[in-house]
């Protein structure tokens, strides 16, 4: 029998594997299983440990917001992160972190099968491209096969630190909304 995303939540709850899984909840992913996006953040913070969902705090807010710009409302895709518990402080993850907990996001999309997926950041985008700059890539659709696309965007929380980045988000979100109308409208093969 093939695994569903309960079958990983229940996983991520008895996995103690590295510290932070120890110190902090398990956030697994969230949203419409059948979206043909997946957005994929980086770690959880303080409000995503305690409600145990990806991207309900600040950074959250503003992504319903860009999501709703292009006329997606959050249940209607899968968020997800890389880290799948809180590192201390809000700290960046360690590569040990996103290592070990890579097979968990590895289940979620084999489980999905997404058709884009939308890296927020650069700790996302180098799992799908481990020399690219999050500064260069972002907006820029990268075809990585006929049937799935990256589409890598700055984390919202960057803007939240850095206003000038913004527009920037508002500008790559109406991109992809652009590129999704398009492959829906182009004929299947
Ligand atoms: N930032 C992330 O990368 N993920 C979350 O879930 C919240 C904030």
């Amino acid at each position: 029998m093939s695994l569903t995303l309960d079958d990983v939540r229940e996983k991520l709850k008895e996995w103690k594997d590295i510290e932070i899984a120890k110190t902090s909840n398990p956030v697994p992913g969230d949203g419409n299983p059948l979206s043909e996006v997946v957005f994929i953040g980086e770690a959880p913070g303080e409000q995503e440990d305690k409600q145990q969902r990806p991207f309900v705090g600040q950074a959250g807010k503003f992504l319903e917001e860009l999501l709703l710009s292009i006329g997606l409302k959050r249940e209607d895709v899968y968020i997800t992160n890389v880290v799948k518990f809180r590192p201390p402080e809000n700290r960046d993850p360690t590569p040990e972190e996103k290592a070990a907990c890579l097979p968990f996001l590895l289940l979620e999309l084999s489980i999905i099968r997404p058709k884009v997926i939308v890296p927020l950041g650069r700790h996302a985008l180098l799992h799908f491209f481990a020399k690219m700059s999050i500064s260069e890539a972002h907006g820029k659709p990268q075809k990585l096969t006929d049937e799935l696309t990256v589409f890598p965007i700055y984390h919202p929380a960057a803007a939240l630190h850095n206003p000038g980045l913004r527009q920037s988000l508002k500008d790559d979100f109406a991109a992809l909304g652009a590129f999704l109308a398009a492959r829906a409208s182009a004929p299947r093969p």
